[in-house]
């Protein structure tokens, strides 16, 4: 090995001290959803009156033009909801004084595919959709996401089909009752000429109340990691399943935790998060609305910058898993109350519950367990 190469960082660590400009930005546009989903990450139900208006968003969209960001995550609630969706992403992948368009893959539940949306979407360059399914049945399904959404999920796909959309993605968030399904939504997917992906769940939002009892059990994460290992590149999960990297070699994917290095989060009301799945003040970098608007937040706030510092591996230093897995993921620890710095709850050699049978053997610790930020389910009181 030449000394040249032995000094240039790794991917790794260059993607863990920061990039200029996001690489998996994620934006939540409205929390109006017609669904009201036990684990939403971001506990939507209702609009929030303080939401970006459509010359806020578009001003926003330029920002992300001028830092190049090369595409982003639209997501809500249900983005589709808003009567500016359309507006919104066409502004978004259009090029733009000499720069490029952003693309745009945005995450539904299908409610708002009919056929002429459809259709309209089939012809967008640089766009991609997200069809939200958790079971491969109606009664697995919409025991999380309600009464109906699986057969309005499958419409959507069928209007996707139709208009010869080409390889949509099918987004299913991996529960202890959908894991043995694993084969089936794969084959469901195939029959669609759709990509699958997986994601992890994760206890926030609406999350922290239903991650005990709908998250994979130990044996399922480990069926989780074999299933992935021998599909490799044909199933999607972004940086979902890198915890389970102590179990052998790494699975594809982002083997770590971008939270503001490489991903974060613009919620509806313009607040910027470290990601999507930390919605808490101890996670707020900033508002758009503010002076030097997201590049600022970006490259400049308190937060993002002590993120890029190297983290320590605290009470994951001693294991000898802690370069494939890191440790897990923060905000996985973080509404399960466990320390930033600590094993993740689901450590797949235990140490996650053995740290979690403590807190929850604490009873204080359970009263300072962190809540998300705000909650605009549909029975909550409208946030001001
Ligand atoms: S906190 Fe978890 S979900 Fe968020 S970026 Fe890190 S690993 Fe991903
Ligand atoms: S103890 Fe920490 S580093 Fe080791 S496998 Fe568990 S979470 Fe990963």
């Amino acid at each position: 090995m030449s000394v040249s190469t032995l000094q240039k960082p790794s991917l790794v660590t260059r993607l863990k001290s920061g990039l200029g400009a996001p690489i998996c930005l994620t934006w939540e546009l409205t929390y109006a959803c017609n669904l009201q989903c036990v684990h939403c990450l971001s506990s939507s139900g209702q609009r929030d009156e303080r939401e970006l208006t459509t010359v806020e968003a578009k001003r926003v969209l330029d920002e992300l033009r001028a830092m190049q960001v090369f595409y982003i995550n639209i997501g809500g609630g249900e983005p589709m909801i808003r009567r500016d969706f359309f507006e919104l992403i066409e502004y978004a992948v259009t090029p733009a004084n000499g720069a490029d368009g952003i693309g745009v893959k945005f995450s539904t539940n299908g409610a708002f595919i009919d056929a002429a949306n459809a259709r309209r979407l089939a012809a967008m360059n640089y766009l991609d959709v997200q069809i939200s399914l958790d079971g491969i049945d109606a009664a697995t399904n919409d025991a999380v996401r309600g009464a109906g959404s699986y057969k309005m999920a499958r419409r959507a796909m069928d209007h996707l089909a139709a208009a010869d959309f080409g390889p949509f993605k099918i987004s299913v968030v991996a529960t202890r009752h959908n894991v043995p399904q694993l084969d089936q939504f794969k084959t469901l997917a195939d029959s669609y000429g759709a990509q699958l992906r997986l994601t992890r769940l994760r206890p926030s939002g609406r999350g922290a109340d239903t991650w005990g009892d709908l998250h994979p059990t130990q044996a399922q994460q480990r069926e989780i990691y074999y299933w992935l290992i021998n599909r490799g590149e044909e199933v999607l999960t972004g940086d979902s399943f890198f915890h389970l990297n102590a179990l052998g070699d790494p699975l594809p994917g982002l083997n770590m935790c971008g939270a503001g290095r490489v991903v974060c989060l613009i919620d509806p009301i313009g607040d910027v998060y470290a990601c999507p799945f930390v919605i808490h003040d101890e996670f707020h970098a900033g508002n758009v609305r503010e002076a030097g608007g997201f590049a600022r937040i970006w490259r400049h706030s308190d937060l993002f910058t002590s993120l890029r510092e190297p983290q320590s591996a605290g009470a994951c230093a001693s294991c000898g898993a802690f370069d494939a897995c890191q440790g897990g993921c923060m905000a996985a620890k973080f509404f399960t109350g466990l320390p930033l710095d600590g094993p993740d709850p689901e450590c797949v050699i235990g140490n996650g519950s053995t740290a979690l049978a403590v807190a929850v053997g604490v009873p204080v610790a359970v009263e300072l367990k962190p809540r998300p930020a705000a909650d605009h389910s549909k029975h909550a009181r409208r946030v001001q």
